[in-house]
């Protein structure tokens, strides 16, 4: 097919780096993957899948007190935090299996070290020059931590996911997707929890109603919010750590985890050497075709910072190895994505925010309603649920559905079905629903609460 070693080589065998290169081999490509650190990249090993493991374990506690109400004695309950950590690499380990095995199976070149272009064609890995007619960049991304003094006491969800012990007490820091997680999975765990969050409204890039109700369902449950606030130093004391506040509040933790964001993982790569062009965050910039400026050198997932969510990576994964290899005609649309957030309660959501919907549309109506489970009437636990329609009145177009409670994320998937459908109002309405379910208020929501 060329004179080069490879037509692909992919540096990071993460869900995007996987799926091209194993899409590409498919499509008749010779290719090869470096990874110098772990198979299957941060959603296998330091993300999605560890991630909601430690989300079921922080929600038995709760299950064991619902489990009263429905005639249960409460079983004498006690936490083995090193099991849990034991259980979660044994069963991280058999993902990384697979996934080797699944590269090797599609005759994909698998090299564990790190790799680095040397120019736009060749990469280095461990001392050898490879030639490649494409490669593609699927780094990943990298967590942040602020620049403040005592920076160096502090987590990130790097390290959270191996903790020798669970800590007493422990500040989280942030208010996305990993500071709301995390702030659950430990408060679930029975660790004193303070999240600590500098704007007004968690999960900011969402429907403001989702972050305020789940900022006030996670507060019922027992979980410290501070709002408007910011650390300003770290320091030692003894086991323990001091958090100073800007208002000059002191906390004492056993533990402090930053959940504030992540940067791509793009530096010492060689990339801006070899012409490649990057953003200030170090994203590898990237055309509609996910082509950099260097045109023999594509990237894609957390490495180009757009939407930093493992369906998404391989999505872009798909597009790059079609156009390289395929026929070129796959595309994809970043409109409706649909994410879940595996807080506790959980978050769900697709489509555009009441202020995006405002913005976009001369005419819209609002479809609200919480209400309190079913199995809570007996659990006698006091958390609702909170579901929002936002809906195009012109067209009757339904334009996001928006969810905080159970089992949201499992839900939503199939109303993203319908808003890439294009599925209106009405239709919501025409929809049968499924007694006795959360869902089905998503059909039953007959009166706008507001236009
Ligand atoms: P997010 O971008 O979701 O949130 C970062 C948070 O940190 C924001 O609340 C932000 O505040 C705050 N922050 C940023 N900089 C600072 C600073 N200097 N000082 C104080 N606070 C700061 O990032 P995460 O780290 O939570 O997660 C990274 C990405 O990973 C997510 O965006 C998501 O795409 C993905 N992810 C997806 C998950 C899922 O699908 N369930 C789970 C976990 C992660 P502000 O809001 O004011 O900007």
């Amino acid at each position: 097919m060329s004179g080069y070693d490879y037509d692909l080589f992919t540096i990071g065998a993460g869900s995007g780096g996987v799926r091209a290169s194993r899409m590409a081999a498919s499509l008749g490509a010779r290719v090869a993957i470096a990874e110098e650190r772990y198979m299957g990249g941060t959603c296998v090993n330091a993300g999605c899948i560890p991630k909601k493991l430690f989300a079921y374990a922080g929600h038995y506690g709760e299950d064991f007190e619902d489990a009263v109400g429905f005639g249960w004695q409460r079983p004498v309950a006690s936490f083995d935090w090193p099991l849990l950590v034991a259980n979660k690499d044994k069963e991280i380990l058999r993902l990384n299996g697979v996934y080797e095995r699944l590269l090797v199976a599609a005759g994909v070149g698998v090299m564990r070290a790190r790799a680095r272009v040397l120019d736009p064609h060749t990469v280095e890995v461990d001392g050898r020059r490879i030639s490649a007619r494409h490669i593609l960049v699927a780094t990943g991304g990298w967590p942040v931590v602020p620049d403040i003094p005592g920076k160096q006491w502090a987590i990130t969800s790097n390290e959270a996911f191996h903790l020798p012990v669970l800590p007493r007490s422990v500040v989280v820091v942030g208010g996305g997707y990993i500071a709301v997680e995390f702030a659950s999975i430990f408060h679930g765990l029975g660790v004193q929890t303070l999240l600590s969050y500098r704007g007004d409204c968690l999960l900011k890039v969402f429907d403001a109603d989702l972050g305020s109700f789940l900022g006030a369902e996670m507060r019922k449950k027992g979980v410290r919010i501070e709002l408007r606030s910011h650390i300003e130093a770290i320091e030692r004391r003894g086991e323990r750590l001091a958090c100073s506040f800007s208002g000059g509040q002191v906390v004492e933790t056993d533990a402090v985890m930053y959940a504030t964001g992540r940067a791509p993982h793009t530096r010492g790569l060689g990339l801006e050497d070899a012409g490649v062009e990057l953003a200030a965050n170090g994203a590898v910039l990237v055309d509609d075709h996910f082509q950099t400026s260097v045109a023999s050198v594509h990237a894609i997932g957390d490495a180009i910072h757009r939407v930093q969510l493992t369906p998404v990576a391989l999505a872009e994964a798909m597009v790059v190895a079609d156009r390289l290899f395929g026929d070129g005609r796959r595309t994809l649309d970043y409109r409706n994505v649909a994410t879940a957030v595996f807080s506790n309660p959980n978050v769900g959501t697709v489509g555009l925010s009441e202020a995006q919907a405002r913005d976009a549309y001369a005419d819209i109506e609002i479809y609200r309603t919480t209400f309190t489970p079913l199995k809570h009437r007996l659990s006698g636990r006091a958390e609702n649920t909170l579901m929002k329609l936002v809906v195009d009145k012109a067209s009757d177009r339904v334009l996001g559905v928006h969810m905080v409670g159970a089992e949201a994320g499992e839900i939503i998937q199939g109303f993203a079905v319908a808003l890439t459908c294009g599925a209106t109002k009405r239709q919501f309405d025409a929809t049968i629903g499924i007694h006795p379910t959360a869902a089905e208020e998503f059909v039953t929501l007959r009166e706008p609460v507001s236009q």
